[in-house]
């Protein structure tokens, strides 16, 4: 078995102009396809040779493991992304919009954050939305650095990611990130998948094999 590179869950043309086919091609298809490649070659014939991203990502960050651990947490990474991703405009359930009514105000005012934290994080990371207990926050991760597992301070949940490398978005943008974060964030965060995570009040599962 080896861990699976995940479709996108929309075509390539989905998110033009904001995220380009080529982008999203090359996204996909080079960088997250790396990742996936570089796990495989690492497991095979060791012991986590049938063991699930998360678990090897545990189990690399136990050790210390930088490299297997980088590539298993951008794996996961780049497959929880796509999926926080979508075409077309959407809306938290009741249940998530009031938790963030509740711990932002608004939608409105929860956008503006995560486009100021994706502004003011330094270098390559990720913008999250997470769920700490009952409350909501905005959170930065630095290179691989994950949500998948608890995440970085103890048992958050991750509802939403927004890829903050450049490679996300130098094809479309350039240098200007801002651009792209307020694009993206303005009208292609999929909620209904946000709802999902926060319901489940549990990390979403990477569908592990092929
Ligand atoms: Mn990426």
């Amino acid at each position: 078995m080896t861990i699976m590179l995940t479709s996108l869950p929309y075509a390539d043309t989905a998110l033009a102009p904001v995220i380009s086919a080529a982008t999203l091609q090359t996204h996909h298809g080079l960088h997250h396809r790396a990742y996936v490649d570089n796990v495989n070659a690492a497991i095979k014939g060791g012991p986590h040779a049938i063991a699930s991203l998360a678990t090897i990502i545990s189990a690399a960050d136990a050790v210390q493991d930088h490299k297997l651990f980088n590539d298993a947490a951008q794996a996961w990474n780049h497959g929880f992304y796509w999926f926080s991703l979508c075409a077309g405009q959407q809306e938290p359930d009741a249940g998530l919009a009031a938790a963030i009514e509740r711990d932002f105000g608004s939608l409105a005012l929860l956008k503006e954050e995560l486009v100021a934290q994706g502004m003011a994080h330094f270098g390559s990371g990720w913008v999250w939305l997470v769920r700490r207990g009952t409350a909501l926050s905005v959170e930065q991760t630095h290179d691989a650095a994950s949500f998948a597992v608890a995440g970085p301070g103890g048992d958050a949940v991750p509802l939403l990611v927004v890829d903050l490398w450049e490679h996300a978005y130098y094809l479309d943008y350039r240098n200007v990130r801002k651009n792209h974060l307020k694009q993206v964030i303005g009208g292609h965060l999929n909620w209904a998948f946000a709802s999902e995570n926060f319901a489940r009040n549990a990390a979403w599962v990477y569908p592990d094999f092929i």
